[in-house]
């Protein structure tokens, strides 16, 4: 492993708690070059939603390499997305009676969410934003300054600024009404909270903790921002693409926010690929206003397109990923029961699901010991005290009840004795 230490920057992180050399993988399985094979309950962080290689993904994506279809096309016309745009309308936009722009604002979920910030700001000529405690958007200097984390802020190196963090739900335990300080400061004259151009959210915090959000009090995030002319930005690069169940989070909602960021699982290979998808009326960008070298990804057009084709025609996979989560909650209920005097609180939507621990350095122990037993999982939350269970949506309930019982033995191996 001397090379990564020889050449690579400290940044690095997973592979630290994952000091392994991985080779190949298939499904739900990743394999080291000792030809250790481990079960994945981390699923690129929710970029292998279909998890690895799919052959129903990987198949077309050949076929495209082989006959010199287009691999970079910056904005371009070509057949490949126009396929994707094609597909995407009519098999996820159309059925849920939604009307959205497609914007390729660059690969990556923090470009989705700099270009839509950048849009409520132009469209609103406003520019604070409201965001949410222990919210996650990623690391440039835009999409940190709606995130929570301070040593995740701390190294943007300047002041992040022309952002309000207001309390997400549940942040009181339920003991102050839902939106009363939020409200109270916008109609305040004299709260000093700057009118605000927007509000970015996401349904179920994926990095913050796996913190989901009530149907009721997404609700009542619609609609305050509609009673005070506030864009409603959701941040579905975590939980989109049927990380809890429906394709899009907000779904069981019933809402329609002005802007949804898509990336992570939208390539379906994890190939890079963004979406931001905004109401037509808000589309009011200029040609090139907002671009980047790598937005026409059409490899990823293509896995994109061929994983809506194989995936989202009939709801077979969103009642799979409910019922997969539920098996999970049961398990992760069953363990928090059994464990004496080691505090653990179950949580999560869909197939993203957590383990909350009372004494936070717990959690990745048992992702330690986890990886020793063949499965990787990763922590989440400003400290570090849950461990986050996101698998492939496309596991096996053999495979996931063998992953299950992996983190059993590994959470019986960490907390035996601890008092
Ligand atoms: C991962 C993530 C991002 C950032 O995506 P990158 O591709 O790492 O830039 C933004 N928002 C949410 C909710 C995420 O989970």
């Amino acid at each position: 492993m001397t090379v990564f230490d020889d050449v690579e920057s400290q940044v690095r992180s997973y592979c630290r708690s994952w000091p392994v050399v991985f080779d190949t993988a298939v499904g739900s399985r990743i394999t080291d070059v000792d030809g250790k094979s481990y079960l994945d309950f981390f699923a690129g962080a929710g970029a292998l939603n279909y998890g690895h290689n799919p052959p129903a993904l990987k198949r077309p994506l050949l076929e495209y390499l082989a006959r010199d279809g287009i691999t970079h096309g910056l904005d371009m016309y070509t057949i490949a997305k126009a396929e994707f745009l094609r597909t995407f309308s009519e098999v996820v936009l159309q059925p849920r009676g939604l009307d959205y722009k497609v914007q390729f604002p660059g690969p990556t979920g923090a470009n989705t969410v700099e270009s839509a910030l950048k849009l409520v700001r132009k469209i609103t000529g406003r520019e604070a934003m409201i965001n949410f405690t222990n919210a996650f958007h990623g690391m440039t200097l835009g999409a940190l300054s709606v995130t929570g984390n301070s040593m995740k802020r701390g190294g943007a190196g300047i002041p992040l600024v022309h952002a309000t963090p207001m309390p997400f739900d549940n942040y009181f335990d339920g003991t102050v009404p839902d939106f009363m300080w939020l409200e109270k400061l916008l109609q305040d004259a004299g709260s000093g909270l700057n009118e605000p151009a927007g509000v970015i959210v996401e349904t179920v915090q994926g990095e913050g903790g796996i913190n989901p959000a009530r149907v009721e009090w997404l609700q009542g995030l619609a609609e305050l921002c509609q009673r005070h002319g506030l864009l409603l930005i959701c941040d579905d690069v975590q939980m989109g693409v049927g990380r809890t169940g429906p394709f899009f989070s907000f779904e069981i909602a019933g809402i329609q926010p002005d802007i949804v960021c898509l990336s992570k699982s939208i390539s379906g290979y994890g190939l890079p690929m963004a979406l931001t998808l905004i109401k037509p009326e808000l589309d009011q960008w200029g040609p090139g206003e907002h671009n980047g070298t790598f937005r026409g990804n059409n490899p990823a057009f293509v896995t994109a397109t061929a994983a809506l084709n194989e995936f989202w025609r009939d709801d077979e996979l969103e009642r799979a990923t409910i019922a997969k989560g539920e098996r999970i909650e049961a398990a992760l209920s069953g363990f928090a029961a059994a464990s004496g005097a080691v505090e653990l609180t179950p949580k999560g939507r869909g197939l993203a699901r957590g383990l909350q621990f009372g004494q936070p350095e717990l959690a990745a122990k048992v992702c330690a010991a986890a990886f020793e037993r063949g499965l990787l999982m990763e922590t989440s939350g400003p400290s570090d005290e849950v461990m986050k269970l996101m698998p492939p949506l496309t596991i096996t309930n053999d495979e996931l009840d063998e992953g299950l019982a992996v983190v059993g033995e590994a959470l019986r191996s960490v907390t035996e004795g601890v008092s």
